[in-house]
């Protein structure tokens, strides 16, 4: 028989969302459960340096997950290496599958379980993924301060994030596979009015170009009508061709949009379901920070505190 027990309070994720989430809700005494995934810390685990974590002026993404971790444990979440396969939110408490065998009941449940970056699914761009292919300008995007920079993608990501780095790079080339971008209008014209912008059009990535001691070194192309390919030089490339967020356990049980963000009520992280709360990227689809996370984790858990605490109150009136 798998184990079953209770929690007043779930996690679902291991990023800065799931433990801020879990600091601010175990100071509350809520004796959080925190389930870590398969990627325990989240995608900062798979960056090298962070350097816009205020507070600390350069660390790296896997220590600054390890040092969240073991706040959210110094202060009472029991943190859990498991991950959940299934979530009924259909009646209280809400039931959590885990692939372990071991089922959770809760009376509230935060959502923190992320999103993932697109990539192409090339060889050259995993080989290079950290030495000079990226998926977050924001992040990396001061490491290749003065150098030349190229961005794959039509959408308002690619575009943002090329605007973005004219403030860093010397040059920026927006490779899109068509021949019109999909992005807002006004971001189109901020692009085409940037000098430091040249767009490559009807061009999909053909490889990517470097050596293990130069990293990057530049991209190969190849035109999607002709076939024909060319080669542009550059110390980085951006990968900017969507995020899918990590909502399959609600996406049929949440409101959700924009190809799977859960949707939250206004100034808050309460979802369509009263008790089921979602803080990070598993909601932010304009963001995407760690600290913008964290800050939806804390919110999440007041939340999630006020309305465990407003429940409490109205079953101790009825049973008045
Ligand atoms: P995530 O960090 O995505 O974590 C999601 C968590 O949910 C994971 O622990 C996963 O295991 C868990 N999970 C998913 N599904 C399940 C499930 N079914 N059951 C249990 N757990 C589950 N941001 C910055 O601010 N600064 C940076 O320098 C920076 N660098 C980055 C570099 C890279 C390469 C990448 C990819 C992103 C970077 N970001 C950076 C963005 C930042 O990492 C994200 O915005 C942030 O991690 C989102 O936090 P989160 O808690 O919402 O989710
Ligand atoms: P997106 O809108 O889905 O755009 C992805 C882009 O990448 C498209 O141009 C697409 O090309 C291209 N692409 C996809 N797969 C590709 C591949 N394998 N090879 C080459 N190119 C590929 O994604 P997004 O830009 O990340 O935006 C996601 C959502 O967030 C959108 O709804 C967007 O509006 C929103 N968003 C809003 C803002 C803002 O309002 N400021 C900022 C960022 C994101 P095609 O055009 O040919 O399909």
């Amino acid at each position: 028989m798998p184990e079953t027990r209770t929690t007043r309070c779930l996690i679902i994720g291991s990023g800065p969302a799931g433990y801020t989430a879990a600091v601010y809700a175990a100071r509350a005494l809520l004796e959080p459960v925190l389930i870590q995934g398969i990627q325990p810390g989240g995608q900062l685990t798979i960056t090298t340096e962070v350097e816009n974590w205020p507070g600390i002026i350069e660390t790296q993404g896997p220590d600054l997950m390890l040092q969240m971790e073991a706040h959210a444990g110094a202060v009472g979440t029991e943190v859990i290496a498991d991950h959940v396969i299934k979530l009924d939110l259909s009646r209280r408490p809400f039931v959590a599958e885990c692939d372990s065998g071991a089922v959770w009941h809760a009376d509230a449940v935060i959502m923190a379980t992320g999103a993932q970056a697109r990539w192409l699914g090339l060889p050259s761009e995993e080989k290079y993924k950290g030495f000079g292919v990226s998926a977050c300008a924001t992040c990396d995007g001061f490491f290749f301060r003065g150098r030349e920079v190229i961005v794959v993608g039509g959408g308002n990501t690619a575009v943002e994030e090329a605007i973005y780095l004219t403030n860093l790079a010397t040059k920026v080339t927006l490779v899109h596979r068509r021949d019109a971008l999909r992005a807002d209008k006004i971001l189109q014209q901020r692009l085409f009015n940037n000098p430091k912008v040249e767009i490559i059009w009807d061009h999909q990535v053909d490889e990517i170009l470097g050596s293990d001691a130069d990293g990057v070194t530049g991209i190969r192309l190849r035109h999607s009508k002709t076939g024909e390919t060319r080669e542009v030089a550059a110390s980085g490339v951006f990968i900017a061709i969507g995020h899918t967020p990590a909502s399959e356990l609600v996406v049929d049980q949440l409101e959700t949009h924009m190809g799977g963000y859960v949707v939250t009520r206004g100034f808050s992280t309460a979802t369509s379901i009263p008790g089921v709360f979602a803080a990070g990227d598993v909601t932010d689809h304009v963001y995407r920070q760690a600290v913008t996370s964290a800050g939806m984790g804390c919110m999440a858990a007041l939340e999630a505190e006020k309305f465990l605490a407003v429940e409490a109150d109205a079953v101790a009136q009825a049973a008045e």
